[in-house]
C-alpha cells in the first residue's frame, strides 16, 4: 500500500497543544465569576476530562482484544490555526490508546489526489476512522471530499449517510461538537425535553446537527441566521440558547431570558484593546492576558448576558473543550463497530 498515503508523508503521534490554548484555558473560570454569584458554570474542561477517560477504558478494552483503534488526520498545506488543532487531536489519541497518523498533502494537492488519498485510507482495516481538517483550499472540492470517506469511518459526522442517520433519529457517527453540547447538558442533569431551544446558526456542523439533537431529545426547536428578522425576539424567549454564529458578544443581556441555559460556541479571537475593555470590564486577568498576548477569545454571547443565565459555558473552557474529546469518543466507536468483539463490518448502522 505505497500510495497516496505514504508520498504524502505520515507522521504518527507526537505535537502539543499550542501556547495560546493552554493559556487560554487557564484563564477559564475567571471569567464571568465577579459578575454573578448565582449563574452555574458549566465547565467543559472537567466534562470533556471525564468522557476522555471512559474513551482511554474503552480503547482498553479493545486493546485488550487485539484491536488499536486507528485514526487518519489529513492535513492539506500549512493553516496556522489547522495545525494547532490538528496537533491536539493526535496528542489527545496518544493520551487516550487510539493509533494516529497525519497525512500532510501540500498546498497544491487537486481534488483527485484527495479523493486517491481517500480511498487509500478507506480500504485500510487497521484505519478506523478519517477526519480531513477544514478547511481546505478553495481550489479543492471539499464537498465531494467529505461524501468520499466511507461513512463507518466518518468521525466528524459530515457524510451526508450520517447527517441523514441523525435526522432520522437513527444511531450515526454525529457531529463532536454538537455532540459535546449534549453531553454538557446531560452531564450537567439541565433539562432538554419540552424546553424552547433556540439554536443561532444554521451550519452544517454546529447549528443543523445541534438543532436536530436538541429535537431528537424532544426539545421544542427554533433556529435563527443572518436573515432571521429580530433575532431578540426568539432568543428571549429561550430557556436554551445555543449561539453558534461566529460573531463575538452578539448576544446582548437584553436578549435573554433570565435563568436560561446559555450554550456559547463561538470561538472569536478579539484583538481590539478598546473591545477588550468593553467585554471585560474591570476583568484583571482578561486584560493581564491581552497585554501579554495581543488577543483574547470571545463568545457569541456578551459576558455581561451571563450574568443572568441559570447555567451557561464559558469561553474558553466550555463547548470548545468537548469537541477534541467527542472525536476521540467517535474514533473508538467507529473502531468497535467496525471491528470490535460481536461485530461485522457494517459499522454505518451501528455507530
Ligand atoms: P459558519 O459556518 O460561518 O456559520 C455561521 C452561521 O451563523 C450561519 O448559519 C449564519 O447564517 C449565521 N450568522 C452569521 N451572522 C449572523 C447574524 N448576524 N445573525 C444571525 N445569524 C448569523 O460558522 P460555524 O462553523 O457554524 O461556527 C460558528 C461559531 O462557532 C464560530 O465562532 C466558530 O469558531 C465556532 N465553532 C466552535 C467550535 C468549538 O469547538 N467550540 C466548533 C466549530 C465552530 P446564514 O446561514 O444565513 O449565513
Amino acid at each position: 500500500m505505497a500510495g497516496a498515503a505514504s508520498s504524502y508523508g505520515t507522521r504518527s503521534e507526537g505535537g502539543r497543544y499550542g501556547g495560546a490554548r493552554a493559556a487560554d484555558f487557564a484563564l477559564r473560570g475567571t471569567m464571568g465569576t465577579e459578575m454573578n454569584n448565582t449563574a452555574r458554570i458549566l465547565d467543559g474542561v472537567k466534562i470533556a476530562a471525564e468522557i476522555k477517560a471512559e474513551v482511554a477504558a474503552e480503547a482498553r478494552s479493545l486493546a485488550a482484544v487485539g484491536i488499536t483503534p486507528g485514526l487518519a488526520v489529513v492535513l492539506v498545506g500549512h493553516v496556522a490555526a489547522s495545525e494547532i488543532y490538528v496537533r491536539s487531536k493526535v496528542k489527545a489519541s496518544a493520551e487516550l490508546g487510539i493509533r494516529s497518523e497525519m497525512l500532510t498533502p501540500p498546498e497544491s494537492v487537486t481534488t483527485e489526489e484527495m479523493l486517491a488519498l481517500i480511498a487509500e485510507l478507506n480500504a485500510r482495516d487497521e484505519v478506523d476512522s478519517i477526519l480531513i481538517q477544514l478547511p481546505l483550499p478553495a481550489h479543492v472540492d471539499t464537498r465531494r471530499l467529505l461524501e468520499a470517506v466511507s461513512p463507518e469511518k466518518d468521525v466528524d459526522g459530515f457524510h451526508p449517510i450520517n447527517a441523514g442517520r441523525l435526522q432520522s433519529g437513527r444511531p450515526a457517527l454525529a457531529p463532536c461538537t454538537p455532540a459535546g453540547i449534549m453531553e454538557i447538558l446531560k452531564r450537567s442533569g439541565l433539562p432538554v425535553t419540552g424546553q424552547h431551544a433556540v439554536v443561532l446558526g444554521r451550519s452544517d456542523i454546529v447549528g443543523k446537527p445541534a438543532a436536530m439533537m436538541l429535537l431528537n431529545a424532544s426539545a421544542t426547536v427554533t433556529v435563527c441566521h443572518s436573515k432571521t428578522v429580530d433575532i431578540g425576539r426568539y432568543t428571549r424567549d429561550a430557556d436554551l440558547l445555543v449561539a453558534a454564529i461566529g460573531k463575538p458578544g452578539f448576544v446582548t443581556a437584553d436578549m435573554v431570558k433570565p435563568g436560561a441555559t446559555l450554550i456559547d460556541v463561538g470561538i472569536n479571537r478579539v484583538t481590539d484593546a478598546a473591545e477588550v475593555a468593553r467585554f471585560f470590564p474591570g476583568d484583571e486577568a482578561r486584560a493581564a492576558q491581552f497585554a501579554q498576548r495581543g488577543s483574547t477569545l470571545v463568545g457569541d454571547i456578551h459576558p455581561a448576558a451571563f450574568a443572568l443565565a441559570g447555567a451557561y459555558t464559558p469561553v474558553p473552557g466550555g463547548v470548545g473543550a468537548l469537541t477534541i474529546a467527542m472525536l476521540m469518543h467517535n474514533s473508538v466507536k467507529a473502531a468497535k463497530a467496525r471491528r470490535g468483539p460481536g461485530r461485522h463490518h457494517s459499522a454505518g448502522d451501528r455507530a
